[in-house]
């Protein structure tokens, strides 16, 4: 089920929006430049972001991508067709596998994001009423914020900043918890009168606001 943007955590929203405008970047107008392709051999992309590239539906750039990736993967790990230190392949393959271009480009403006809500949370008045009247927070945005807070807003009103946060995070969490229990007892008979309403997608919206 595709989520709500207008009813979700808005940090969410955002995040998604960031990921989405990388694929567009690295399948599209940064996928010939040469130093981004320098970066792509080195990082490669986590399982993840390999099956969004699938998906996106640009087969040549990403073959050309998965061209030069292969070669230099070839070259770090191969002589002359034959893998000669084994222990080094494996060891250049680990590094590969614990990075990913597209995460470390997310990861950069992730933070930008976050240090600049929390930022205008201290600086405007209406930014505050306006991050008040969010949906929600999901758990990990929740935490996220309250990390940034310290260093962007300040010792004074970091806890103003987590304690909103909190307020857009605990009031969903309720709401999930309850609607989670209503779809449990949907399947008990003796619930069997109590109207399910939005319950049905509860299990869905819980892994969204979970993960
Ligand atoms: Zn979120
Ligand atoms: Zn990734």
């Amino acid at each position: 089920m595709e989520e709500d943007t207008t009813q979700g955590c808005p940090f969410c929203t955002l995040a998604a929006k960031l990921e989405s405008d990388e694929l567009d970047l690295i399948l599209g107008a940064s996928m010939m430049e040469p130093d981004i392709r320098i970066q792509t051999n080195k990082l490669g992309f986590c399982p993840d972001h390999f099956s969004k590239m699938l998906r996106h539906g640009k087969r040549l750039p990403l073959a050309l991508i998965l061209e030069s990736h292969l070669n230099e993967l070839k070259s770090d790990t191969m002589k002359k067709g034959v893998v000669k230190s084994p222990e080094k392949a494996a060891a250049r393959i680990r590094e590969l596998n614990s990075t990913c271009y597209v995460c470390k480009r997310i990861g950069d403006n992730y933070y930008r994001m976050l240090a600049n809500a929390a930022y205008m949370w201290g600086q405007d008045f209406d930014f505050r009423k306006k991050f008040a009247s969010q949906p929600y927070l999901c758990g990990r945005h929740f935490a996220d914020i309250c990390e940034v807070a310290k260093k962007e807003v300040g010792k004074r009103l970091a806890p103003d900043l987590c304690a909103a946060a909190a307020q857009l995070y605990g009031n969903k969490l309720e709401d999930l918890s309850d609607e989670v229990s209503r779809f449990c007892r949907s399947f008990n008979h003796s619930y069997q009168d109590e109207p399910i309403g939005n319950a049905a997608t509860s299990v869905e919206r819980s892994i969204e606001f979970l993960k």
